[in-house]
C-alpha cells in the first residue's frame, strides 16, 4: 500500500488545491467573515508584502500558496476560480499575479513570446520546459554552471540569469 501511494506521488504532475476548497473560496468571494484558520497565512503573507487582502488576493494568494510550490500561467490559474465557481476575469487573475510578482511574492518565467509561468517559489532557480505540453519544471539553481556572461552595458548591473532548458520529447 505505502509502495502505491509513493508510486502515485511520485507520478503526480504539479500539486493543485484541494478538492474541498471551492465553498472556503467562494465564501470569501461573497465577503463572509471567515475564522478558518488556513486563511490567516495568506492575510499574513499578504501583508507581509505590503498588500492590502482584498477578496480577489486572498482566493488567488489560497489557490498559489496553499499546497507546496507550483508553476501556473495565468490562464491555468483562472481555469481554477473558474471550477470553483468564482466570477473572476482572466484580466483581473493577470493583474493580481503582476502584483504579486511585484512584491516579489511570485517570479514570473518568460518561457516564448505569449507563454508566462509565474512560480511560487522566487528564489533563484531554473527549469525545464516541455514545449509542446507548456509543463515546466525545475533544474536546481546547483545543476547550471555559467562560465562566460556578457559584458554588461554601461550603468547596469546584471541581476539575474535564469536558463529554460526546452525540451521535446522523442518520438516512439
Ligand atoms: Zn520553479
Amino acid at each position: 500500500m505505502e509502495q502505491m501511494i509513493g508510486q502515485i506521488s511520485r507520478h503526480r504532475s504539479a500539486p493543485s488545491p484541494e478538492p474541498d476548497l471551492a465553498p472556503e473560496l467562494r465564501m470569501i468571494w461573497r465577503g463572509a467573515p471567515s475564522d478558518l484558520h488556513r486563511w490567516i497565512d495568506v492575510i499574513r503573507l499578504l501583508r507581509g508584502a505590503g498588500l492590502r487582502p482584498t477578496r480577489q488576493r486572498l482566493v488567488l494568494g489560497r489557490l498559489l500558496f496553499s499546497k507546496g510550490n507550483r508553476h501556473v500561467t495565468a490562464a491555468m490559474l483562472h481555469d481554477e476560480t473558474m471550477k470553483a465557481r468564482i466570477p473572476m476575469s482572466l484580466a483581473t487573475v493577470y493583474n493580481t499575479l503582476h502584483h504579486f510578482t511585484e512584491v516579489g511574492l511570485l517570479r514570473r518565467i518568460g518561457v516564448s513570446g505569449t507563454i508566462a509561468f509565474f512560480d511560487t517559489n522566487p528564489s533563484r532557480h531554473h527549469h525545464f520546459f516541455v514545449e509542446d505540453e507548456h509543463m515546466l519544471f525545475d533544474i536546481p539553481a546547483e545543476d547550471v554552471g555559467i562560465d562566460t556572461l556578457p559584458a554588461t552595458p554601461t550603468g547596469f548591473d546584471v541581476s539575474g540569469v535564469d536558463v529554460v532548458v526546452r525540451l521535446k520529447r522523442r518520438p516512439c
